[in-house]
């Protein structure tokens, strides 16, 4: 039977603390056909869309983004954890289960105007990619949609990027 992108990914439980399911896209990665499964079915939606710079969200975002930002032909823009960039950057905090963090992006990563795909593994809370956006907004660029590889709808990511404006797109649930 043909596997779905859902079949690769594994879930790992108690890690990183107890009660946490979770789900290791490294699986999904090393398998030649179900990351390039992956890849194809996040751009789908955005076929013949223009589309200026894909933006990757620290860490498992960059391996997505890099490979999306490759096929499109456009460049790549990281957005970092606080003190990872080496040049001028901007900052965003945003709360986590225990705690603060800080994501950064270069500010002259994206010009006012630039229309960029947001993309990362896994949406759960939303708060990550809502500091990025937050960025994002901040150097002025046009996000035309935040794609992921999963979704945790009970956890309101999708509701709160959603009230934000945004379009939102994940390959499973
Ligand atoms: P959030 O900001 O709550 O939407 O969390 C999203 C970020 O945390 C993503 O960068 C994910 O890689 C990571 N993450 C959160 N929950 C999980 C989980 N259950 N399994 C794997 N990664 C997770």
């Amino acid at each position: 039977m043909k596997k779905d992108v859902k079949d690769y990914i594994r879930t790992i439980v108690d890690f990183p603390h107890e009660g946490i399911m979770f789900r290791d896209v490294t699986t999904l990665f090393s398998d030649p056909r179900g990351f390039r499964m992956a890849i194809d079915q996040l751009l789908h939606p955005y076929a013949g869309q223009p589309i200026d710079k894909v933006v990757g969200l620290e860490a498992r975002g960059f391996i997505l983004g890099g490979a999306i930002a490759h096929q499109l032909s456009v460049g790549f823009v990281p957005v970092r954890k606080k003190g990872k960039l080496p040049g001028t950057t901007i900052s965003q905090d945003y709360n986590l289960e225990y705690g603060e963090a800080i994501v950064e992006i270069h500010d002259d990563a994206l010009k006012p105007g630039e229309r960029v795909l947001v993309v990362d593994d896994l949406l759960a809370t939303g708060g990550t990619a809502e500091a990025g956006i937050k960025l994002l907004e901040r150097l002025g660029a046009e996000i035309i949609g935040c794609a992921f590889v999963i979704d945790l709808p009970e956890l309101g990511g999708r509701k709160k990027l959603e009230a934000l404006g945004m379009d939102v797109y994940a390959l499973c649930e």
